[in-house]
């Protein structure tokens, strides 16, 4: 999450209710987080509005408190966008598959024909082969028999004074005698979409008929790569989309634009320079990534799983009393052995991180049982008021628990001081345990 949209979340979390000038004010953020990220800006119009209709009419849902519900409510949206689940290449029910890739130069045809090639060696034990049809560029050629070479897939190629088109024929004809499985076509680009080259890359679609016309998109270039995306839709009717360069540090936003501007999933994306750097695109992965709340999620997760809502009142209410007893530090231990623990918990929540209230509020699993040992041991008054125990009768929970008296006073001293932070984060500006508890 951007600075900004963490602060109103944090803020958001310390009321019980969202109002109506909230939501606005999250929606804001929401959105000015999404432009940061790329996402073109008319998609973010329509999907803040999306988010803010469902927002408006949430239930309450069980653990969560209304910040970590819109958070949610984001991310589910996103995922939806760009398409829930990933979509697989196409395939031909005779061979060979063929794929042509488009896209502007420097996006990253060539490498991620070779990456493509190898995966379906790789997956499917396939026997690929590579038309050469980028003729304008001297090197493109070379590039290509570099890659093809380092991954052992044969290249059809005439040089650069044959026309693409018929470069592609001949190709095609190889491949049929040769009975290759698939064939990927490595076309040319441009710096930028130009009538020639589009004309070009039509007459070879006319030709080859391809299964699938992988568009190749830099995520790197931000909101260009949509009106790029565009353009190539409307002349190619792609089929799919690959977003290279995702290993810079760009948020991705493309690709949500991407998949609502021409409606065509994204089926890859790169990674790296090597050959092994090609994923298959995740929405919900992406999704993550363009908030940037990785831990949030979790954090939403784990609570949604685990966290027993009634319970967790109950304990806020009692922080809030001052009168957390032994009973409750009990109950406390059990949702903690269920989440994980409280270090890790606490440090999930936003501006909780660094708290030095931290360091004493963590209590060791394997420790956990000894502690329930010595409660157990403890008297009903003596679990609900812990001020009645005195030296002898620490004495007789050591023998009753067969703990140690140090561990007994340690105990006791942890509780104390657990007592002591949650009054501490609970009636301090930042309420994260509070907020955690769905309070
Ligand atoms: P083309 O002109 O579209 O064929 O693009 P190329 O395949 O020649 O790629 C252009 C440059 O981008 C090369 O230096 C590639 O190594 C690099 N490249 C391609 N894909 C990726 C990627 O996913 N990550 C990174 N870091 N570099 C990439
Ligand atoms: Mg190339």
């Amino acid at each position: 999450l951007t600075q900004r949209l963490q602060d109103t979340m944090a803020k958001l979390r310390r009321k019980p209710k969202v109002t109506e000038a909230d939501l606005k004010e999250t929606m804001r953020d929401i959105r000015l987080a999404l432009l940061e990220a790329d996402v073109n800006f008319k998609v973010v119009k329509d999907f803040v509005k999306q988010v803010r209709t469902r927002a408006a009419g949430a239930d309450v849902l069980k653990g969560l408190n209304p910040a970590q519900q819109i958070v949610k409510i984001v991310n589910e949206e996103l995922t939806k966008m760009m398409g829930e689940e990933a979509v697989a290449l196409n395939k031909s029910d005779k061979i060979p598959t063929i794929i042509m890739m488009a896209g502007l130069q420097g996006a990253g045809k060539t490498t991620t024909a070779g990456k493509l090639a190898l995966k379906l060696k790789n997956e499917q034990n396939a026997r690929p082969m590579f038309i050469a049809a980028d003729i304008y560029r001297p090197a493109a050629i070379d590039q290509l028999e570099q890659v093809a070479q380092s991954i052992e897939v044969p290249v059809f190629q005439l040089g650069t004074d044959v026309d693409p088109v018929e470069i592609v024929r001949q190709g095609l004809q190889q491949a049929r005698d040769q009975h290759n499985d698939y064939v990927i076509i490595d076309t040319a680009g441009r710096l930028q979409i130009d009538e020639k080259l589009m004309d070009e890359l039509v007459q070879i679609k006319t030709l080859a008929s391809p299964d699938e016309i992988l568009l190749v998109v830099d995520a790197m270039t931000g909101q260009n790569a949509v009106e790029t995306a565009e353009g190539f839709n409307e002349k190619l009717d792609i089929t799919g989309v690959v977003l290279t360069k995702l290993d810079g540090d760009t948020r991705g936003g493309a690709a949500l634009s991407i998949r609502a501007v021409t409606g065509k999933p994204i089926k890859f994306v790169g990674q790296g320079e090597k050959m092994d750097d090609l994923d298959v695109f995740h929405p919900d992965r992406m999704a993550s990534r363009i908030l940037g709340m990785g831990d949030m999620l979790t954090l939403i997760e784990k609570a949604q799983k685990d966290f027993d809502e009634e319970q967790a009142q109950k304990t806020v209410e009692k922080m809030r009393e001052n009168s957390f007893d032994f009973n409750d530090f009990l109950d406390q231990m059990a949702q903690m052995q269920k989440m994980g623990s409280m270090e890790d918990i606490m440090k999930m929540i936003p501006g909780m991180a660094n708290n030095p209230a931290l360091k004493n509020a963590n209590i060791d699993p394997k420790d956990m049982e000894h502690l329930k040992a010595i409660v157990y041991s403890m008297t009903p008054a003596e679990r609900e008021n812990p001020d009645l125990l005195n030296p002898s009768r620490r004495r007789r929970l050591a023998a009753g628990s067969g703990r140690p008296i140090v561990e007994v006073n340690r105990m006791i001293k942890q509780f104390n001081q657990m007592k002591k932070m949650m009054k501490q984060v609970s009636n301090g500006n930042m309420s994260g345990l509070e907020n955690m508890m769905g309070g």
